[in-house]
């Protein structure tokens, strides 16, 4: 009962995050990179992250995947929930705050500024942590060993392959400036520094 109802919950949320993937991206639609760092298997796992995003869909509208079902309490399933309500308010704050900066691909745009206010004050990868709470969601709510495995597996490699090279270029396009950004931020997980005088 309670799996059908965070089934419910779930593609409900997804449709959310999707609308605001979506918005944002029209906003974006013609991107001029200066620099372009798009690489192969970057390129691949942005498809397999696709992949695994869409499998809970086939979880939540057929049985086909119900035979690796597996039992979890509740309060997992809403807190799962309200993973994936942060997830939604971070990866639409992020994605207002970086504005025209933002590229699905690693790269720095022509007029592309630093951004280091709004949630990037804190936090050098909102989106990509967005795209965690959603993962880890994902397992909370959807009690299947594919359904709620299928994003995680693949968006961890990614992030991990990504978020160097991201940096890397960051630091040849802003030097110094990033450098200290990165002093006082936190990679995915926030850095609140004391208020200094
Ligand atoms: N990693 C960031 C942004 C992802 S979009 C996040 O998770 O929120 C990827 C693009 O954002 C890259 O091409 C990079 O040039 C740009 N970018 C990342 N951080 C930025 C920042 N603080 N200011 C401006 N552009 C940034």
């Amino acid at each position: 009962m309670f799996n059908s109802l965070f089934k419910i919950v779930y593609f409900i949320e997804f449709l959310i995050i999707v609308v605001v993937r979506k918005y944002y991206t029209a906003q974006n639609r013609k991107i001029e990179l200066k620099v372009d760092k798009k690489f192969g298997i970057d390129n691949l796992f942005l498809g397999l992250n696709g992949v695994g995003m869409i499998i809970p869909l086939f979880y939540v509208f057929s049985t086909w995947l119900d035979f690796a079902n597996y039992p979890l309490p509740d309060i997992l399933g809403y807190i799962g929930a309200l993973f994936f309500a942060a997830g939604i308010w971070l990866l639409y704050r992020s994605h207002d705050d970086l504005g025209k900066n933002w590229s699905p691909v690693i790269g720095i745009r022509t007029k592309q500024k630093l951004v280091t206010n709004g949630v990037y004050k804190h936090i050098r990868h909102p989106m990509y942590a967005a795209h965690m709470l959603w993962a880890i969601a994902q397992i909370l709510m959807l009690h299947n060993w594919i359904a709620g495995y299928s994003f995680i597996i693949f968006l961890i490699p990614h992030y991990l392959i990504r978020v160097g090279k991201e940096e890397k270029t960051l630091v040849s396009e802003f030097g110094s400036v990033y450098q200290d950004y990165i002093k006082r931020t936190g990679r995915i997980i926030p850095k609140f520094n004391r208020l200094k005088k």
